[in-house]
C-alpha cells in the first residue's frame, strides 16, 4: 500500500474524511501525539489498527470524538455523570480522555471486550475538522509502532507506518507532546489512569478527589491486573539503558562526569548542558515543565538513532503538576530503574 502524505488544508482534509468514511486508516495530528484514526463504528477498519500498529488486542482505543453531543449521537456511552460534564465544560477540547461505561453502538473490537470506552475531544483544528468532516466517531490510538515513542510529528509516523495505512496528515509538531491524560468515570471515585497535559490538580479543582491508579508511578507486580490494559505493556524503552537519578544538582553532574564515555549520554535540563562532559539531550529549562513533555518522546527517538549510545543517565522529574506526566513516561522507558544517588 502507498501511503499518501496530505497537508493540512482543506482539500487534502476532505480526502481523508473520505478514507475515513471508507473504512481506511489515516494519521491525524492532535495536540497530545498523532493518532492513527479509523471508523470507530466499523469493527474491520478498527481491527485494521490494531493489525498495522502490531498492537495486541486486549489493549482498547481511544474514541474522539468533536462536540460533546457526538456522546448521545452515536451512543458511545450508557450513562453520562455529573462529573463527566464538568471536566467536559472545563477541559474540553483538549488533551483529557474519560472512561465512561460503554453504550451500545461501540464495537467490541473498540473496547477490548470492556464493557467501559475511552471518549476523547481533541482540541487541534485538524483532528476536529476530519472528524467533523467523516461525520464519524474516530477511534485513534497513538500512530506508532506498538512499544516505540509515540509519533510527535508526521514523519515519525511514517517511519513506523509507512506502506502500512492509507494516508497521513502532516500538521507539524504536536503541542502537549504526550499522550492525553486518562481518566475514569466508570467506578464509583474517580481514579487517574494516566497523567498527562491535564494534571491531577487541575482535575480535582474541578471535581474534587480524584485517586491515581498505583501503576502510574509504580512498577505492576506480575500478578497484579491493570486498571488500564495499556499500563501492563512496556512502553517507549530505547535500546540504550536508560536510568534515572534521583539527585541534588551537584550529585547529578558529578556522578555522570566520573563516569564519562563516549557510549554514556544525559537527559538533562538546559542548565547542565554545558557542565556534563557526555553527550546531552535537554528537555528543556529546569522549571518549564510543559517543554520537558514537549521534548520527552523527541529525544527518546534521537537516543535510538545514535547506536553508540549504551547507557542514558536521566534527570528524575518532580511527580506534581505535569512533572507527574514526564516522570511516568521516563520511568517506563528506564523500565522503573531509578538510582537514588542521595541513599548511597
Ligand atoms: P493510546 O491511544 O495508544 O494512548 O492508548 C489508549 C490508552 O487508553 C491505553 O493505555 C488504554 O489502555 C487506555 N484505554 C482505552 N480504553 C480504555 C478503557 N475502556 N478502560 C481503561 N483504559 C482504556
Ligand atoms: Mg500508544
Amino acid at each position: 500500500m502507498k501511503t499518501l502524505l496530505l497537508k493540512d488544508n482543506e482539500q487534502d482534509i476532505l480526502k481523508a474524511a473520505e478514507i475515513l468514511k471508507n473504512g481506511g486508516l489515516v494519521g491525524m495530528p492532535t495536540e497530545t501525539v498523532y493518532g492513527l484514526g479509523a471508523n470507530a463504528l466499523n469493527p474491520q477498519a478498527v481491527a485494521n489498527i490494531f493489525k498495522a500498529k502490531g498492537r495486541p488486542m486486549d489493549n482498547p482505543l481511544i474514541v474522539h470524538i468533536s462536540c460533546f453531543e457526538d456522546i448521545e449521537k452515536f451512543s458511545l456511552a450508557s450513562k453520562i455523570p455529573e462529573k463527566a460534564k464538568l471536566l467536559a465544560k472545563n477541559f474540553w477540547p483538549g488533551p483529557l480522555t474519560v472512561i465512561l461505561k460503554k453504550g451500545s453502538l461501540v464495537p467490541d473490537e473498540v473496547s477490548a471486550g470492556l464493557d467501559t470506552v475511552a471518549i476523547r475531544y481533541p482540541s487541534h483544528k485538524t483532528a476536529n475538522k476530519l472528524i467533523k468532516t467523516a461525520e464519524l466517531p474516530i477511534a485513534a490510538p497513538s500512530a506508532n509502532l506498538s512499544g516505540s515513542p509515540s509519533p510527535t510529528t508526521a514523519q515519525h509516523v511514517l517511519n513506523d507506518l509507512n506502506g502500512k495505512i492509507d494516508a497521513v496528515i502532516d500538521g507539524g509538531v504536536c503541542d502537549v507532546g504526550l499522550e492525553s491524560t486518562v481518566i475514569t468515570l466508570a467506578q464509583e471515585k474517580p481514579k487517574l489512569l494516566r497523567p498527562g497535559g491535564i494534571t491531577l490538580e487541575m482535575l480535582e479543582s474541578v471535581i474534587g478527589e480524584v485517586l491515581v491508579d498505583s501503576a502510574v508511578l509504580n512498577k505492576l507486580e506480575d500478578n497484579q491486573k491493570p486498571a488500564s490494559p495499556g499500563m501492563k505493556y512496556k512502553h517507549y524503552a530505547p535500546k540504550a539503558n536508560v536510568i534515572i537519578l534521583k539527585a541534588s544538582d551537584v550529585n547529578f553532574i558529578n556522578f555522570i562526569n566520573s563516569n564519562k564515555s563516549i557510549n554514556v549520554a544525559a537527559i538533562c535540563y538546559d542548565e547542565d548542558v554545558k557542565i556534563l562532559n557526555v553527550k546531552t539531550y535537554s528537555l528543556g529549562k529546569k522549571n518549564d515543565l510543559e517543554k520537558h513533555a514537549h521534548n520527552l518522546f523527541e529525544i527518546l527517538r534521537e537516543i535510538d538513532s545514535d547506536k553508540t549510545i549504551k547507557t542514558v543517565y536521566s534527570r528524575c522529574p518532580e511527580t506534581k503538576g505535569m512533572g507527574m506526566a514526564v516522570y511516568n513516561r521516563l520511568i517506563r522507558a528506564a523500565g522503573f530503574e531509578v538510582k537514588d544517588l542521595e541513599k548511597l
